[in-house]
């Protein structure tokens, strides 16, 4: 540290992302990423002709875009907001809705308490139960912002539309910001919602289901009203926060929904194969909706697991927050990817029980 930052951001613990190492050549099981490259029609719309055009600045409202999601989503224009991953959401929605305080699960995204210290917010963390649900009524009534990542980020449990809504409806002065990540890969989206309650703000990311992790581009649905705070917010930071590349892609990718698709059911297939495979070798699973599962033995500590998988060249993620610290999150690649993780899984606690 030098001497010369604001001393209130002395103390911050910034956001620890999955590790990238570049060391050798890894199965990479820690992100989150999909497996599948983006589409063929994506690669040509992305052309040379494009990048010759990097000298000039990208669509600050990226008004093609934006109507391309609109019509995806049923939803007006003025209903969607795109930013640098959904990330950049998270942090003007924590910059922008939460001076009043925020509540989220203690097992989540990691992210959101990051941004609430940040911002110098007043925050609590809401116990999963036992089993890693979230129990929508901790979140009724609560006189704060509440964000909710559904399906949970590190558990991959999701709630349903109709809780959701009960939130929503029992919160009408709070912001409830529904981070939906994942989806995608088998829960229901709440956007429909964003028509009759304006406190509700979804977010999605192009990161997960659509390949475009790299690309860094995410959008929110909520209220016109929300919609142009967010854009006020985005103004007086960076309004050119999507590159012309990008904001291509993203249009190509929603072109091409079937290939998405067709990939996300594979995902929820080998989630279901890798599920029964880790049951079978007496594994606690989490009954994900998510490109990845929560996984235990007790056989073996989580750390302990994750470095041995290292070792044999695939990664996993571990955390070290002590109501998961003996577990590993596995994301979901492909078939041959999981196969590989279970025969090395066998190889090091010494095949099925
Ligand atoms: N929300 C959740 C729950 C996540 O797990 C992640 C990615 N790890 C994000 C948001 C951010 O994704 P991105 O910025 O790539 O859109």
């Amino acid at each position: 540290m030098s001497r010369f930052l604001n001393a209130g951001y002395a103390g911050l613990a910034a956001y620890v992302p999955g590790e990238q190492p570049q060391d050798m050549q890894y199965i990479k099981l820690n992100t989150n990423e999909s497996p599948y490259p983006p589409s063929e029609h994506l690669l040509d719309a992305v052309s040379r002709a494009e990048v010759a055009k990097l000298n000039l600045y990208p669509d600050p409202d990226c008004r093609l875009l934006s109507r391309a999601i609109a019509a995806r989503y049923d939803v007006a224009p003025e209903c969607v907001f795109l930013a640098n991953g959904s990330d950049d959401i998270l942090n003007f929605c924590f910059m922008g809705f939460c001076e009043s305080g925020v509540i989220f699960p203690d097992i989540s995204y990691g992210f959101y308490e990051v941004y609430a210290n940040l911002y110098g917010l007043n925050y609590s963390k809401i116990p999963l139960d036992r089993d890693f649900s979230v129990d929508f009524r901790d979140y009724c009534g609560a006189g704060r912002s509440i964000v909710l990542a559904n399906p949970n980020a590190q558990t991959g449990k999701a709630i349903s539309v109709g809780q959701i809504e009960q939130i929503a409806a029992s919160n009408p002065d709070r912001l409830v910001l529904i981070d939906e990540a994942y989806v995608d890969f088998g829960a229901q989206s709440c956007v429909p919602l964003t028509k009759r309650y304006e406190n509700l703000l979804v977010c999605q990311t192009f990161s997960k289901s659509r390949s475009m992790a790299g690309a860094r581009l995410g959008f929110a649905i909520a209220s016109p009203g929300l919609i142009a705070d967010l854009n006020r917010l985005k103004f007086s930071t960076n309004p050119y926060n999507i590159n012309r590349l990008t904001q291509l892609a993203g249009i190509a990718a929603l072109e091409d929904g079937e290939y998405y698709d067709a990939n996300c059911r594979k995902i929820i297939e080998t989630r279901a194969y890798v599920r029964r495979e880790l049951l079978a070798r007496g594994f606690y699973v989490t009954d994900s909706s998510a490109n990845f599962v929560l996984a235990r033995s007790d056989r073996m500590d989580g750390q302990a697991l994750y470095e041995a998988l290292k070792r044999r060249g695939i990664l996993v993620r571990h955390f070290s927050d002590a109501r998961i610290r003996d577990c590993i999150r596995i994301t979901i690649g492909t078939k041959q990817q999981m196969d590989a993780l279970l025969r090395k899984i066998d190889e090091i606690m010494g095949g099925s029980i």
